[in-house]
């Protein structure tokens, strides 16, 4: 039996957490002949029910662990948290409002069975607004300058990978962590699967343009 972790950043996430507690162990429900699990939640200082909810939640399922801030740090942070303490042979990150949609866990699970070292979602601009279309792409002409860090465009942190990716990533002591760059960087074989554009099922994004 091999462990999946499954690490969820969540700030201030009251309106959507526990509707994407139950989508993800649906997922879970499928690959429970192969998989055991564990979902490390980072609650990154809410300020709002978002830690109450997951400690409830934790009550029924012990596979729930919670590593709770004391203040905002950023999902970069939480991300780190989150990989630093996961165990699993695999570990997925994903946000918690539902845009990564958890279903395709399973495709990826399967890229790895056959090889792969990572798997990175990429996503179609589909339904974005112009001007946020218009920077994201300005943002990865920019950062993708650094041939040792091309970054794929679209590129997201809905993304799984194997022990020895997660140890690889866990050596670089960054400061300011820029996490999109750092595991492009790492290199290992990586498959690309693109996913559809989803909107948040409830909830704020937390980031301005
Ligand atoms: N998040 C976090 N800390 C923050 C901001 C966001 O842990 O300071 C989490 C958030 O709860 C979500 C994910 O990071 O799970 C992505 O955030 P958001 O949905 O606000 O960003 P967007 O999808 O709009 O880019
Ligand atoms: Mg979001």
């Amino acid at each position: 039996m091999k462990t999946l972790s499954i690490v969820v950043p969540a700030y201030n996430e009251e309106e959507v957490i526990e509707l994407f507690y139950t989508k993800v162990k649906e997922v879970l429900n499928k690959i429970t002949e192969k998989y055991e699990y564990e979902i490390i939640f980072i609650d990154d200082g809410s300020t709002d029910n978002t830690l109450k909810i997951l400690k409830k939640l934790r009550e029924n399922d012990k596979n729930i662990n919670i590593i709770s801030f004391s203040r905002n740090f950023g999902k970069e942070a939480g991300m780190y948290a989150g990989l630093e303490n996961s165990s699993g042979d695999i570990v997925v990150i994903l946000d918690a409002d539902l845009q990564h949609d958890p279903e395709n866990i399973i495709k990826m699970i399967k890229y790895i069975e056959e090889g792969y070292d990572t798997v990175t979602t990429i996503r179609n601009r589909k339904g974005e607004s112009k001007i946020k279309a218009f920077f994201a792409n300005m943002f990865y002409k920019f950062m993708s300058g650094n041939k040792e860090t091309k970054l794929k465009k679209g590129s997201q942190d809905f993304r799984m990978m194997t022990r020895q990716v997660v140890d690889a990533i866990l050596e670089l002591k960054e400061y300011n962590r820029f996490s999109k760059g750092i595991f492009s960087w790492v290199g290992f074989k990586t498959k690309y699967i693109e996913v559809e554009n989803r909107k948040r099922a409830a909830g704020k994004t937390k980031w301005s343009l």
